[in-house]
């Protein structure tokens, strides 16, 4: 296989053959995110995608999953996909799912009929950033998205019967904007009702749009305690019909993981008396947190 530059894939998919479809992103503009600022995006040709499924085919044996890089790597028009998908399946005999990172614009340039076809084709999870539900923050970190087209995008791919997997940022409203954050990121979800659900807390990296506000002091990064206390609202007001819940990436102060709804009263008693607590020993350290 050959691959361009640092690779970002979902934990889940850390058993998986990681085929980079795309180089970089093509949105790359989110004013947290350092992944694919030293990549200038481009989609690699069907020919060099099919060499790299060919040389992976001969050398590796078993492969079940793939997930397809790099950051968006939806935005690839249907046809291609199509056939990567294609190649995919008929060169490894045990493959079972293949799964792939979208944007919302991504999903929503799509029809339901080609997300359809996408997943009669072998195409299992997409991974959607969806970051957060309230609308001057989407604005702000320059998500490209508003608030109901991330909704309209995420019930698109969950009516194509795609498994769908989202991400949120905590703590990415700031001090001044958790409530609000936590709030309509919650009543956003409800909307989209998403299978899996993943929260990630906030690292300031250098070099972006983020941390040169921090820096000017126009942005202050909640605490420890009060990502607790933002994950605990965000909680409350979550009512999701089946989804898998993890909190335990290593930029999350306290891990945690379960089934909503029905571990969600046993969550909020394990976030609020941490909390109450306030003993930082239970919590990661910020010397042990990454991205
Ligand atoms: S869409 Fe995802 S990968 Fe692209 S800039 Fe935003 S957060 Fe980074």
């Amino acid at each position: 296989m050959r691959y361009e530059g640092a690779i970002y894939r979902p934990p889940s998919e850390a058993n998986s053959l990681i085929l980079q479809v795309t180089i970089g992103c093509s949105h790359n503009r989110c004013t947290f995110c350092v992944s694919f600022l030293d990549k200038k995006f481009r989609e690699r040709s069907l020919q060099e995608i099919n060499e790299d499924i060919e040389m992976a085919a001969r050398t590796l044996r078993g492969v079940d999953r793939v997930f397809l890089a790099d950051g968006n790597a939806m935005v690839m028009e249907t046809g291609k996909l199509l056939q990567v998908l294609q190649k995919l399946y008929s060169s490894f005999p045990l493959l079972e799912r293949v799964s792939i990172y979208a944007t919302p614009q991504d999903l929503l340039e799509k029809s339901k009929e080609e997300l359809e076809a996408l997943k009669k084709a072998g195409l299992g999870i997409v991974y959607l950033g969806v970051e957060s539900g309230n609308e001057e923050i989407l604005a702000w970190i320059r998500k490209g998205a508003t608030r109901e087209e991330i909704i309209a995008a995420g019930q698109r791919a969950r009516a194509a019967g795609l498994v769908l997997s989202v991400t949120v940022i905590n703590g990415l409203g700031g001090r001044e904007k958790m409530v609000a954050h936590a709030v309509d990121t919650a009543t956003l979800l409800n909307e989209i009702d998403p299978e899996y659900l993943g929260l990630l807390t906030l690292m300031v990296c250098e070099g972006t749009p983020m941390a040169r506000k921090v820096a000017r002091g126009e942005f202050a990064v909640p605490g420890p305690l009060e990502i607790l206390y933002e994950i605990e609202v965000m909680l409350r007001h979550l009512e999701l019909s089946n989804c898998v819940f993890r909190c335990n990436h290593a930029s999350n102060y306290l891990p945690l993981k379960g089934t909503l709804p029905q571990d969600k009263e046993k969550l909020l008693k394990l976030l609020e008396s941490v909390r109450l607590s306030g003993d930082m020993r239970k919590l990661r350290p910020e010397f042990l947190r990454a991205l």
